[in-house]
């Protein structure tokens, strides 16, 4: 390869680009000259073409080392299609038999191959080893290099071992590529890969499209999520949660509120798996819910949002997770829900590894909850992250930007926060300096003899919850540094010397409350409306006389007061009060119900909250619909409890539930008659049209002398279903 050489021709002939895109034609260049390249760009930056292409242009076979044997296939697809020579790239992983592995060597050593894809596992198989140290090696790639890093979101250990392999099958030039770097994940990369001196590309971070917030995650997080994506119907969207169970639930509450939304995790199998991504490019699907193992390959230009569930482990994962929005620069929606109660389980959940291990996800952590909790721009604290400055005081996309709160002057604070870390020689974390400020005697710092220091409670007098954000803020200033390698510890900078001996001012924000696990946000959710309340019930009174019914058989109390909160003005939207089935939205006095209570809210002028009643899940649907369905086919009651593996008085609960609790209508007439005396059922169905309660346990002990237990609920449940549904 001559320099001078006219790559941009080289770019329209393979690729069919007019121009490079970012810093390729630089990058390219480097390889082309030999020498090591670090490559950083986020995600959708064109990383590929700045191996693909010198690839095409060098003597001898590149060879690219991708985790992703997934998309291996497609990669290598797409180079045939450019060029004009079958195997001009291949790919050798644990999916090719012992035929296609010979196919791959006849093309490399005929030199028709210029690239090969490998995983990392097969390219340290001995016999792969020993076939390449035959080969002109033109360069090796690193693709994903940050899983090298355990510091980085997805360590494979096997990446480690990249740099002997390379030495033993013969050196040539090294190209690592990544996504997400936090400075300590490039170092550990390019020692690993042994390539200090590599020249860097560092594309911005700042993805100025993106939107970023972070909101409380309060038991109604699944109405909150239903809400927002009715606001943006028909748009795509990606919901990341980390457990495969919280996946597939969630999906099926979408499901339920009419969303067109399909579960994606590593649990199911493949053909499962492609045919949900195909659907979702086909947009035949809004909404994927997965775990994170969704996305690392899909390209889909116009994802509109992108939800996290759970907070994410770190902030590397989640910086590429919500990389996959809005691609195509258009809007992009990231939105993250946060409690503290996740951040314990997630540390909860680290108590079983080796200790090394430990320190790093803990801190990862912290991480991810400092950025949650912080009120200083997300877009700043992101890039900082990523070892990048943004300078603009205001980004005008995230929710700290667009609604700031009031800043109040820290200078005296940092003063008391920057002496007290030189006085305890710099070697402390952020938890363990905040303790010593608010002069905390625990077991540590009594130990490191640090409460008989002058310093020692020098913040005494201040508001206790100032300290992280005036930390967090100074690390963004740049008055303190954080060593991630050396156990995250804080370092006052030159400035922030400077800062001691000439005080400024320093404005801070206070952070963001999130002790919200109990209560619900305010507003949320709406109160019962007593006066409603209680002309309902009377309502439900006149009904029952008319009728000759007791009152609970035409609506449970639960049923009214649900009512009464939530306003249903129709018979759609009475469907969704608990208690109310397709069967008793045909009675009568249902349609009474509705028109009453929008009389209701028009004289008293009642802003009906949300044109929205999420539906919950129904719980254990499958085997209510399968007892519904046996029970159509009229088989007895205990072959269909033995058929399911349930005992009979769990068979009965379920159809108390499904005549009470979802007022649907069954028929057991089949069964009644088939086990018990006509006039027996008689007898005990009238007791519970006399009865004000319907309840079970009045009705043994009235009945109990001359009736089962079981007969009594049969009985019951025919009674109800009749009368109520
Ligand atoms: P990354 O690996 O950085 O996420 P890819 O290499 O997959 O990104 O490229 C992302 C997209 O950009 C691909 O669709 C690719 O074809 C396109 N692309 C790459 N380089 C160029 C270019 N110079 N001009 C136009 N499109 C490009
Ligand atoms: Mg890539």
């Amino acid at each position: 390869m001559k320099e001078g050489t006219n790559l941009t021709e080289a770019l329209k002939h393979y690729f069919g680009f007019d121009t490079f895109k970012g810093d390729q034609e630089a990058i390219i260049r480097n390889v082309l000259n030999g020498h090591d390249t670090f490559v950083l760009m986020p995600t959708g930056g064109g990383k590929s073409l700045c191996y693909q292409l010198p690839s095409l242009l060098m003597e001898g076979v590149a060879i690219v080392i991708s985790p992703l044997i997934a998309l291996m296939k497609n990669q290598v697809d797409f180079i045939t299609h450019l060029s004009e020579h079958e195997g001009t790239a291949h790919f050798l992983n644990s999916s090719l038999n012992k035929a296609a592995i010979d196919q791959v060597k006849t093309d490399i050593r005929k030199g028709n191959t210029k690239l090969l894809y490998v995983a990392p596992e097969s390219l340290t198989k001995e016999e792969n080893v020993e076939f390449l140290k035959t080969c002109k090696i033109s360069f090796y790639a690193v693709d994903e290099a940050h899983c090298i890093s355990e510091w980085g979101h997805d360590f494979r250990p096997e990446y480690r071992r990249i740099r002997p392999i390379i030495n033993e099958i013969g050196n040539a030039p090294v190209i690592a590529l990544t996504a997400t770097a936090t400075d300590k994940v490039r170092t550990d990369i390019k020692k690993s890969l042994g390539i200090a001196d590599a020249d860097e590309f560092k594309s911005s971070f700042n993805r100025p499209n993106l939107y970023y917030e972070v909101r409380p995650k309060t038991k109604d997080i699944d109405k909150d999520i239903v809400r927002f994506i009715k606001q943006h119907t028909g748009k795509s969207g990606i919901i990341y949660c980390l457990s495969r169970k919280k996946v597939e639930d969630l999906a099926e509450v979408l499901r339920a509120n009419d969303i067109k939304a399909a579960a994606y995790h590593a649990g199911l199998d493949s053909a499962t798996r492609t045919q949900t991504q195909d659907d979702f490019l086909m947009e035949d699907i809004d909404v994927i819910v997965a775990t994170i193992a969704f996305g690392m390959g899909i390209d889909k230009p116009d994802v509109r949002f992108v939800i996290h569930y759970d907070i994410p482990k770190s902030l590397e994962g989640y910086y590429q997770e919500t990389g996959r929005a809005g691609r195509d620069g258009g809007e992009g929606i990231c939105l993250a829900f946060y409690s503290h109660k996740d951040l314990q389980k997630l540390d909860k959940f680290m108590e079983g590894k080796p200790v090394a291990e430990q320190d790093i996800g803990r801190q990862l952590l912290q991480e991810t909850a400092a950025y949650a909790e912080t009120s200083v721009c997300r877009r700043k604290m992101l890039l900082h992250y990523f070892g990048e400055e943004y300078t603009q005081d205001n980004c005008h996309n995230c929710d700290n930007c667009l609604h700031p709160g009031s800043k109040i002057e820290c200078s005296k604070q940092l003063v008391i926060a920057l002496k007290a870390i030189l006085a305890m020689k710099e070697n402390f974390r952020t938890d363990y300096v905040i303790d010593f400020i608010k002069g905390r005697e625990t077991d540590e710092v009594v130990a490191h003899k640090h409460h008989e220091l002058d310093e020692f409670g020098s913040g005494e007098k201040e508001d206790p919850k100032i300290w992280n954000p005036v930390i967090r803020q100074a690390l963004i200033t740049g008055y303190l540094k954080k060593e991630v390698e050396n156990y995250g510890v804080l370092k006052v900078t030159s400035a922030g010397k400077k800062f001691i001996k000439s005080p400024k001012s320093f404005l801070v924000v206070l952070d963001h409350e999130f002790n919200v696990d109990e209560e619900p946000a305010e507003g949320g959710t709406s109160a019962l409306d007593p006066t409603l309340s209680a002309m309902l019930h009377d309502l439900r009174k006149k009904w029952a006389h008319k009728l000759q019914r007791p009152g609970y058989v035409i609506f449970q109390d639960v049923s009214i007061e649900q009512m009464a909160t939530e306003y249903p003005v129709t018979l759609e939207e009475l469907k969704n009060i608990q208690g109310v089935g397709d069967g008793k939205t045909r009675q009568p006095y249902a349609k009474d119900f509705v028109d009453f209570i929008k009389r209701y809210c028009e004289e008293n002028d009642i802003e009906r909250q949300a044109d929205l009643r999420v539906r919950t899940k129904a719980k254990d649907s499958m085997r209510k619909l399968k007892i519904l369905q046996n029970i159509d086919r009229r088989i007895a009651l205990d072959d269909i409890a033995n058929a399911l593996g349930i005992d009979f008085e769990e068979l009965l609960d379920e159809l108390e539930g499904i005549v009470l609790y979802s007022g649907n209508k069954v028929n057991i007439d089949y069964f009644l008659e088939d086990i018990m005396d006509p006039d027996d059922i008689d007898d005990i169905y009238e007791y519970f049209r006399e009865s004000d309660t319907g309840d079970l346990k009045e009705a043994y002990k009235e009945l109990g002398g001359d009736y089962e237990e079981d007969e009594i609920r049969l009985v019951r449940i025919k009674f109800i279903s009749d009368m109520a549904n």
